[in-house]
């Protein structure tokens, strides 16, 4: 997974805060503590990291904690805002990736090896996933490196794209022209335009790409950075953020073996947002990222301080209350994994609501989106099959001799294959544990959240 090593740090530390019976001021500061040293081991900027502590202790101090929600819960949300807040803030893929009204024009810049050719073909392939009539003409404008032409073409082939690439020994304003030019007489939706790399910034390439800028009036500029080059990534964006107009980072490699310290540190030290990520060198690697959801997998939890905040919102005080009532207790029931289902339905965005419920948040993706939806439409079949007394004893599908009867008529009243069925009960009793946890960690029965887990 993303940021392996740095997440599960920083999950240990916040799985101690959540067992924690009491959370005083010692306990708190030791907690903040073991979040610094994860966030620092990562390769995270130092000043960056003590402004996030030092805000979520003021934050802790002064906030006023809403009903049903324990310090520890909160402690767990505002670390996240801080990850979010330095990981991006508002993700801005949504706009690059949107529909274009016109001829969208993306200039992709970045220093040698960083991933920019395989980066371009990535996007074509997301776009054409997105748009699959979208035209995307693909321009060759590093023409010092012959390797590079022959490698956009290749890579044009494969993702059904058309190259356009000059004759050897033109440079690369006269490509952009030309490309230009057949490009709004072949009507194409989307120019991507590929520019030189250097080992290392100079005049001569900054110059080259402020008057390809300033040719091609791109949309938007992408920065293409190698993440295994940690904080490094991060001044080498603040040199060409200085220089041309950047409009997102494209952060590769991020399923090597990198310690997160590039995209820890990236938006605070050049101004620079993450919009995607490269997770394979092969062309399907290519995805969004979103600050928030980012943060929410780093932490691995679902965001339960936002599902109760936003239920206080949209729900009477009276059902929040109960709903806290007995995640405290632990009864967590069929019943209430469609409560929370429902609950989340009226909150706006899909996304938005997965990312909230435990167990589910921690393991999406946007890609994922469509397929979850169909996920949470079976969940309520399911439930719906069951009788009134099994939505509320969860225990008689896993302990009783009957069970397997039971989840067969289930299976058959709902109309759902056995592989949706395994998934569904594999998902709420992921949900299950971790609102046991929760609740745990707000009355002092630390050790029984185990022994839900052992069962498994
Ligand atoms: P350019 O010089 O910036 O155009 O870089 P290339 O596109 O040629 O990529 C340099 C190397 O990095 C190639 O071997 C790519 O396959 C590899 N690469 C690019 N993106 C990723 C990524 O997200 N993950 C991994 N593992 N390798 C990548």
């Amino acid at each position: 997974m993303l940021f392996d090593e740095f997440a599960n740090k920083i999950q240990q530390a916040i799985s101690n805060v959540s067992k924690l019976q009491v959370f005083n001021d010692k306990e708190f500061q030791k907690a903040l503590k073991n979040v610094r040293d994860s966030l620092i081991e990562a390769d995270a900027n130092v000043e960056i990291v003590d402004e996030l502590i030092s805000n979520v202790e003021t934050k802790m101090k002064q906030v006023k904690i809403p009903k049903g929600v324990t310090k520890t819960q909160m402690f767990v949300k505002l670390v996240q805002d801080g990850l979010t807040e330095i990981l991006g803030g508002e993700g801005t893929s949504d706009r690059i990736l949107s529909a274009p009204q016109r001829q969208k024009r993306i200039m992709f810049v970045g220093l040698q090896g960083s991933g920019k050719t395989t980066t371009i073909a990535k996007f074509a392939k997301l776009t054409l996933k997105k748009f699959p009539k979208a035209r995307i003409l693909l321009v060759a404008c590093d023409t010092r490196r012959p390797a590079a032409i022959e490698q956009l073409n290749i890579l044009g082939k494969r993702v059904n794209c058309e190259t356009f690439s000059g004759e050897e020994g033109s440079n690369a304003e006269w490509v952009l022209d030309r490309a230009l030019k057949y490009s709004l007489e072949k009507e194409f939706d989307y120019i991507l335009i590929d520019t030189a790399g250097r080992q290392v910034i100079d005049n001569d390439l900054m110059n080259e790409l402020v008057l390809l800028e300033k040719n091609a009036k791109p949309d938007e500029i992408l920065l293409v950075l190698d993440a295994m080059t940690g904080q490094e990534a991060a001044n080498v964006a603040r040199q060409f953020a200085t220089t041309v107009r950047i409009s997102g980072a494209v952060l590769t490699k991020l399923d090597s073996d990198t310690r997160g310290g590039a995209a820890l540190s990236l938006n605070s030290i050049s101004g620079c947002s993450i919009c995607f990520m490269g997770t394979s060198e092969n062309l399907d690697g290519l995805e969004t990222f979103y600050p928030d959801r980012i943060a929410s997998r780093i932490l691995g939890m679902g965001d339960i301080v936002s599902l109760v905040e936003k239920a206080q919102e949209n729900v009477s005080e009276d059902e929040v209350k109960e709903m806290a009532k007995r995640m405290m207790e632990a009864k967590f029931t069929f019943e209430d994994f469609l409560k929370q289902l429902s609950f989340v339905s009226s909150m706006g965005s899909l996304g938005n609501m997965l990312k909230m419920i435990p167990g589910v948040g921690n393991k999406i993706n946007s890609e994922d989106i469509p397929k979850m939806e169909t996920k949470l439409k079976v969940a309520k079949a399911i439930i719906q099959s069951m009788t009134n007394e099994e939505k509320k004893n969860p225990q008689l599908f896993y302990d009783d001799i009957s069970s397997k009867k039971r989840i067969e008529r289930i299976r058959r009243g709902s109309g759902r294959s056995q592989e949706e069925i395994d998934d569904f009960f594999k998902t709420f009793k992921s949900a299950q544990i971790t609102m046991k946890k929760l609740g745990a960690s707000a009355t002092g029965e630390a050790g029984s959240a185990d022994s839900i887990e052992s069962t498994d």
